[in-house]
């Protein structure tokens, strides 16, 4: 390896900018020096390859220090119109090959990943030209003869056929939420109706997911555009919802709606149509560029730094170089699709539209696109106050710990349920309520509002229930009539519904359909990659974070914040990881008193060279010996004047924010999933529990009677805890290899 040219990797952004881009930067630059190979930023996109000189210029460790939490690019990002002609492709390979770089990270959106294959397939070539012109040697030519590439997608519209998320959607969403979390409170004031336009001029995905999270009344997407009179039946929506107790109306349009004819749907067409017809003062807000901007969510962060790590592995070992492939984020896992597919599936999209084949267009945004746009026209469809004769009583309980999204899943739950014919009955204040039989029918209108709200508007109790208490809550279940029962909680939740389950042959008043939803900012629970409430613990801990380490900007600071997540270390080893930590203290992995002294003589050492700042995030029960006093203190007593040290325990500030917009999506995606269950087994006539989760991207159903096959009931976690596979990125990103030069 010694005698070896160096590998060389080249970054860039291109495209129009988004957040989270840093945060790949980061990463591809941290990983490619963990792995030993240098790298290259490319300045304002493709035009600094075809500039050369300061466009491209290497980078080290620190170079990409304080950025992951930033907005934008930090390397700027071009709309470069000579890269899409050969000469400019020649001159940004002479560029590259000069410096020995032949493998590229990309991160941009479609055109800029089009351009990079081009740019791939025609290497050869223009290496060529390059060698008969007598730039380069033959030996150059051949030690470089293919270009090796991965490319990141960076897109707000998140339009990449294939993927979870592109880097950006989450925090776009984010803004659109606090957009319409702010709008909601004053149009709610003076009974006022907004039109809200926001980005996705072929993908509708922003505005779809903004209606639902932020409980708006109607959508217009460019993959459906809607049937002639849909103004009227708009207004019918509007109109009834005010009947129904509404203060406010909100309608969500993306900027590329258009009616079947494509004649493009207007925010202000929208909103002179409410007037017209509603006669309601009504109001248009564009947050346009709001969106690109800010600091990226937690989501971005993690995401980010986990494609970067990966497209460092791609090009320093693709399993097949002349394939060049896009990385993403599907479920809990990466994917490495085809380029060229990804690229003409997301084009197919439009041109779908165009055709008018609205279904494949929809189809093409993949199973939980028209999902969520079915449970959009259910949720905002008000509906009648009469339950149809026969109706079931589905009893809704909250359990566990306090987990944001609770309101957002109960709110689904109650309307969606009272859309598919069923009677919502609300159980105040979790299994004790139960017992006690304090519950009460909920109406359509009795949730408004519920969806971003934090807390639990149904109240809950920790504790799960005892053997004693169930004649008590098999009474009341039969007293009230309750045919089923959905149950929405964390770890103490779970034990209470298979408890429920187990002891349904003594008790038949629990033969009835039962099912468990997660929620829990501790994501402790089996069967889910996350659960609800997970992602907002994890914004305020990466908000928390930010704070702090601005607090110790001014000087040579040390700090070891504590997350909760009882034994399971998700909170604090994503906090760590989105927060730019140094270290991570798991009690998956315990803590050692050698592991400790490690870390010290790491952390003198990197301060002797240096280092202002360093960031340890522990998980409450890394260690019952070792708690974050015990670490701050060990750390200040070798400090020796280099730096000082400051403890922070977040608490439960975690638990009490309003949810983020992903937890509203998967808050209402599960309580349709569960109502969906739900409705079968009462239609079958048959009983039976479960619980439920999300696994590469779809919502499962699993019988509560294997439930225990899948936990380590000892530390309250699941058995399989597909996160930890981010463990070794943590260390990538923290951990610099000694300098060699
Ligand atoms: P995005 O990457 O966000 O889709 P653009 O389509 O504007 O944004 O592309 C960004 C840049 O990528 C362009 O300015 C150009 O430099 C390069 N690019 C885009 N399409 C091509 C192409 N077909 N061939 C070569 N370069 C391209």
């Amino acid at each position: 390896m010694t005698n070896q040219a160096p590998v060389r990797i080249g970054v860039l952004t291109s495209g129009g900018d988004a957040q989270g881009m840093n945060a790949a930067v980061r990463a591809v630059v941290r990983a490619a020096i963990s792995r030993g190979a240098e790298v290259y930023a490319i300045f304002e996109g493709y035009q600094g390859m075809i500039d050369g000189g300061n466009g491209i210029r290497r980078f080290g460790w620190d170079d990409v220090g304080s950025i992951l939490g930033s907005g934008g690019t930090v390397i700027g990002t071009f709309r470069c119109k000579e890269f899409r002609t050969r000469e400019g492709r020649l001159k940004a390979a002479r560029n590259l090959i000069e410096r020995g770089i032949d493998r590229l990270v990309v991160i941009g959106g479609d055109g800029s990943l089009t351009g990079l294959d081009t740019f791939r397939a025609e290497w050869p070539s223009l290496l060529g030209e390059l060698h008969a012109n007598g730039w380069i040697s033959q030996q150059t030519k051949e030690s470089h003869s293919r270009l090796i590439i991965a490319g990141l997608v960076g897109s707000i519209d998140n339009d990449l056929v294939g993927v979870d998320s592109t880097i950006g959607a989450d925090t776009a969403l984010h803004r659109i939420m606090e957009a319409i979390d702010a709008i909601s409170s004053t149009a709610a004031s003076h009974q006022r109706s907004f039109v809200l336009e926001v980005m996705g001029r072929h993908c509708g995905y922003l505005a779809l997911a903004a209606a639902i999270a932020g409980g708006c009344d109607y959508v217009l997407i460019p993959e459906n555009p809607p049937a002639p009179g849909w103004e009227t039946e708009m207004c019918e929506a509007l109109r009834v919802g005010r009947a129904r107790g509404r203060r406010d109306s909100l309608v969500i349009v993306a900027e590329g709606a258009t009616d079947q004819q494509g004649n493009p749907i207007t925010s202000a067409h929208v909103r002179q149509v409410i007037e017209d017809t509603l006669g309601e003062d009504t109001r248009v807000t564009i947050p346009g560029h709001v969106q690109r901007g800010g600091t990226p969510s937690a989501y971005d962060r993690w995401a980010s730094t986990w494609l970067g790590a990966e497209a460092v592995d791609e090009v320093l070992a693709p399993a097949e170089p002349d394939v060049a492939k896009v990385i993403g984020i599907l479920g809990s896992g990466v994917v490495r699709i085809p380029l060229v597919k990804a690229v003409s599936d997301t084009k197919r999209v439009p041109e779908l539209i165009a055709a008018g084949n609205y279904e494949a267009a929809m189809a093409a945004r993949g199973p939980s696109f028209n999902e969520l746009f079915d449970v959009f026209g259910e949720l905002s469809m008000p509906a009648s106050f009469t339950a149809p004769s026969g109706a079931k009583r589905i009893g809704i309980v909250l359990a566990g710990g306090l987990a944001p999204g609770m309101n957002t899943a109960s709110r689904a739950a109650v309307r969606l349920g009272i859309a598919r014919g069923h009677r919502m009955v609300g159980i105040h204040n979790g299994f004790s309520g139960l017992r006690k039989g304090i519950m009460s029918e909920l109406g359509w209108d009795d949730v408004d509002g519920w969806s971003g709200r934090g807390g639990a508007e149904l109240g809950l109790r920790r504790g799960v229930p005892v053997t004693e208490d169930l004649y008590q809550m098999a009474r009341s279940l039969e007293d009230n009539h309750i045919d089923a029962l959905l149950v929405i909680g964390g770890w103490n939740a779970y034990q209470a519904a298979y408890l429920l389950h187990a002891e349904r042959d003594r008790y038949p008043a629990f033969q009835i359909p039962l099912v468990a939803i997660p929620a829990s900012i501790d994501n402790n629970l089996p069967g889910t990659e996350v659960a609800i409430g997970t992602d907002t613990a994890l914004n305020v801990n990466v908000e928390a974070i930010d704070r702090i380490k601005m607090s110790g900007s001014a000087t040579t600071r040390s700090f070891v914040v504590e997350t909760m997540g009882r034994y399971c270390g998700y909170l604090a080893l994503m906090s760590g990881l989105a927060g730019g930590a140094e270290r991570v203290y798991l009690n998956e992995e315990g803590i050692s008193l050698s592991a400790l002294n490690a870390d010290v003589d790491w952390l003198k050492a990197s301060f002797a060279a240096g280092r202002r700042l360093f960031l340890a995030v522990r998980n409450e029960r890394a260690s019952e010996s070792y708690t974050t006093e015990f670490i701050g203190r060990l750390l200040e007593g070798a400090a020796d004047g280099a730096y000082d040290v400051r403890t922070h325990i977040i608490g439960h500030v975690q638990q009490g924010a309003d949810p983020t917009p992903a937890d509203r999506l998967l808050a209402t995606r599960m309580a349709s999933a569960a109502l969906d269950q739900l409705g079968t087994a009462l239609a079958s006539g048959k009983g039976g529990g479960w619980y439920l989760g999300l696994q590469d991207s779809h919502i499962g159903c699993h019988p509560l009677a294997h439930m225990t096959e899948h936990i380590d009931t000892q530390h309250r976690r699941p058995i399989d805890q597909w996160w930890m596979t981010l463990r070794p990125v943590l260390s990538a990103m923290a951990d610099e290899p000694p300098r060699q030069n």
